[in-house]
């Protein structure tokens, strides 16, 4: 009997949204993946599409026109993209930017953007990272003040995801220069016709190519006083905190899946590849490296499965989302390098998914807090 690594949270109807986003994933993305990595993002029809057919903000409620379900949801898509080698959309970069309307929002700020990112009219981005603040974000510079009923931002980020097509930016910035952690505030800006707002380059990136990640800057751009994430300053340190289980999970989601996507292709590639007249799988080398490899997989899937029922039930504290975040994320790059070895010098070439899963794994271990962090937050725990 083969492996199994079926999540152990899947039902019937978790099941049909899986076809439904296994299908979209199939048939309209990954026909223009080599288009979306040459132009360095997947178009925005894509994500209308997405939206069309229920695939974003599917754990918002329907109330705020999203699909109503869960997080389970959420990892399905983004399970059935990572798989296959599929990083053009940041679907969990744009749930991210709809949670934090999600939990931390005023009403009319639920209303005014999640039906919109639901139905993938606006792509979501969140801007914390600048050149010169990246872990240490209390260093941020880009400032909001407040004239009248407005507030008027200044400054530039970088390494954007979803940057380049974001309809809606959640920018974080400092609303009192001297007051730390407190003077951290997120304003929400829609990008269209907006003054003063400006995408840079779109970063030439070493994986993850079909994924627009940017620089943006904002010269004096306008927004009223109403687009204050839930309508008090100084909470934006507060609201970027309690969403980081959240986060962090879905970084482990895509880790896993990354995982059994590269396991399989490897299997069925030393199946058929031959040398000294046998197929490489059958080198005893090949089947304890695989062997590893499918145990390290396994035990990932459980840890990750493990933290996506705890989401759910919402008891995911922020120690044990850092431990998936930095364990999985690390075995991810152990297990496609060692995937990529059994392809020989065709696992080097860009055709093969394993090389592209290759160089995207790599960035697992840097965004959503490095790596390094992750021990830091572990060891508050401790
Ligand atoms: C492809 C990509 C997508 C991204 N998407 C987004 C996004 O959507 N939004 C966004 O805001 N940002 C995004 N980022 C930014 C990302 O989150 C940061 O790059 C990351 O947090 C690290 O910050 P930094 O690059 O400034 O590195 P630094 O903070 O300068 O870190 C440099 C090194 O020092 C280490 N270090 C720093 N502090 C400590 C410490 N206290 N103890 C031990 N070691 C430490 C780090 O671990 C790292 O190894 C993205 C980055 C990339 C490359």
């Amino acid at each position: 009997m083969p492996i199994d690594f079926r999540p152990s949270w899947m039902n019937e109807e978790l099941a049909m949204f899986r076809e439904t986003a296994a299908r979209f994933v199939e048939t309209e993305m990954l026909p223009d993946d080599e288009a979306a990595r040459k132009r360095g993002h997947v178009g925005h029809d894509l994500w209308r599409r997405a939206g069309e057919i229920g695939l974003l903000c599917s754990d918002i409620p329907e109330a705020w026109g999203g699909g109503g379900g869960d997080f389970r949801h959420e990892a399905v898509f983004c399970e059935e993209m990572s798989r296959r080698g599929l990083t053009g959309m940041s679907a969990s970069a744009h749930s991210i930017v709809a949670h934090y309307f999600l939990n931390h929002g005023t009403e009319d700020q639920k209303q005014r953007f999640l039906p919109r990112m639901a139905r993938g009219e606006l792509v979501g981005a969140i801007a914390m990272t600048e050149p010169g603040a990246g872990s240490d974000l209390q260093g941020i510079r880009t400032r909001a003040e407040r004239r009248g009923d407005s507030y008027v931002i200044n400054g530039s980020k970088t390494f954007i995801t979803n940057g380049f097509l974001a309809g809606v930016v959640l920018v974080v910035a400092k609303t009192d220069a001297a007051a730390g952690a407190r003077g951290t505030s997120i304003l929400v800006v829609e990008t269209q016709d907006c003054a003063g707002y400006r995408v840079g380059r779109v970063l030439d990136k070493i994986g993850l190519k079909a994924q627009d990640t940017s620089e943006l800057f904002f010269d004096d751009v306008t927004v009223p006083a109403a687009n204050l994430l839930g309508g008090r300053e100084g909470q934006g340190f507060y609201q970027l905190m309690a969403d980081l289980p959240y986060e962090r999970t879905f970084i482990g989601v895509g880790a896993v899946a990354a995982m059994e996507g590269a396991y399989e292709a490897t299997l069925a590639y030393v199946r058929e590849r031959k040398a000294f007249g046998k197929p490489v799988a059958e080198f005893q080398n090949t089947k304890f490296k695989l062997a590893e490899i499918a145990t390290t997989t396994k035990v990932a899937r459980t840890f990750v499965d493990h933290c996506v029922e705890r989401l759910v039930a919402g008891t995911l504290d922020t120690a044990t989302a850092s431990m998936v975040k930095l364990w999985t994320s690390d075995q991810q790059g152990q297990v496609i390098d060692e995937c990529l070895q059994l392809f020989g010098g065709y696992g080097y070439m860009n055709e093969y998914m394993i090389a592209r899963m290759y160089a995207d794994a790599r960035i697992q271990r840097i965004y959503g807090g490095t790596n390094e962090i992750m021990k830091e937050v572990i060891s508050r725990a401790l």
